[in-house]
């Protein structure tokens, strides 16, 4: 029988409800209730006898519902934190990963320009070039995504993060992008193959296909990739690109294909083959 005006502490006991899709259901309870309490996490800890005022109660257990039905918290809560950026997020596009960050790291290390101008294709949330911006506010910085909810919520969070950089546009790859020449393109393209057993389990049930799954074993955006980037790049550019763990060789197979130099793979923190680049 749930109690009528519970307090947070009680609030946070029902971590059974979530152990079926959470190994992290005390986090989850933390950070849904501080989402529907608009407060920081250490308030939890500090008022754990505060009773919560009904419509608060109401909306917590909307949201505990959802995730127990195994909706990822980044989608209930509206937000994700990626190099440190809180970004908006929703249904239309993948939720930030840690894991690519990589790429943001290795741009910097390769571009240690000041000024320099860097194309990101299919940018969703803009999490990419948006975090380059931040770190280079003298790149000029273009973000291209097909679909145009993603559009429209890169250049919401680019608006709320004030990065007057980046300019984040329409297009399919680069069929609608006018020509222009870039220093380094980066990008995160969808790579798992419509087969793999992934696309069942766990957050990526609820986020968009249109993001996560390509054709050709998931290789097919790789490649459209891969074979329109020399249009687009100054002599000696770069391209790196995130692909799956077992794709590496497939992808630098496809870089020399294009006559590419320096291709080079470089490893997540789990040790797995996570991005590829060649300079053209
Ligand atoms: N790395 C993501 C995953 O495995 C997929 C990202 C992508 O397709 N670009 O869930």
């Amino acid at each position: 029988m749930p109690v009528e005006k519970p307090s947070i502490a009680e609030l946070l006991r029902q971590t059974s409800i979530l152990e079926a899709v959470s190994d992290s259901a005390r986090l989850d309870l933390e950070v849904l209730l501080c989402h529907v309490l608009k407060k920081p996490r250490s308030y939890l800890f500090t008022w754990p006898e505060k009773v919560l005022d009904q419509q608060s109660v109401k909306h917590f257990n909307d949201l505990l519902k959802r995730r127990a039905d195994g909706e990822p918290i980044a989608y209930l809560t509206g937000e994700k934190e990626f190099w440190s950026l809180s970004l908006e997020v929703n249904a239309a596009t993948l939720i930030p990963r840690p894991d690519t960050e990589l790429l943001v790291e290795t741009t910097l290390d390769l571009l240690d320009k000041a000024s320099s101008r860097v194309l990101d294709l299919g940018t969703g949330t803009g999490a990419i070039a948006l975090a380059l911006a931040s770190e280079r506010p003298a790149w000029e910085i273009i973000a291209v995504d097909t679909v145009a909810e993603a559009v429209a919520l890169a250049e919401k969070n680019r608006q709320r993060l004030g990065l007057e950089n980046v300019s984040v546009v329409r297009s399919d790859w680069f069929e609608d992008l006018a020509q222009q020449k870039f220093e380094l393109i980066v990008s995160n393209p969808p790579y798992i193959d419509a087969n793999d057993h992934h696309l069942n389990e766990g957050d990526v049930r609820f986020e968009p296909g249109s993001a996560l799954v390509s054709g050709n074993k998931g290789l097919a955006d790789i490649e459209v990739i891969i074979c329109g980037a020399r249009k687009y790049l100054n002599e000696g550019g770069y391209l790196l690109m995130e692909h799956g763990y077992q794709q590496a060789g497939a992808v630098r197979d496809l870089l020399r294909a294009e006559g590419c130099l320096q291709v080079s793979t470089r490893k997540d923190i789990a040790g797995h083959e996570r991005l590829t680049l060649g300079r053209f």
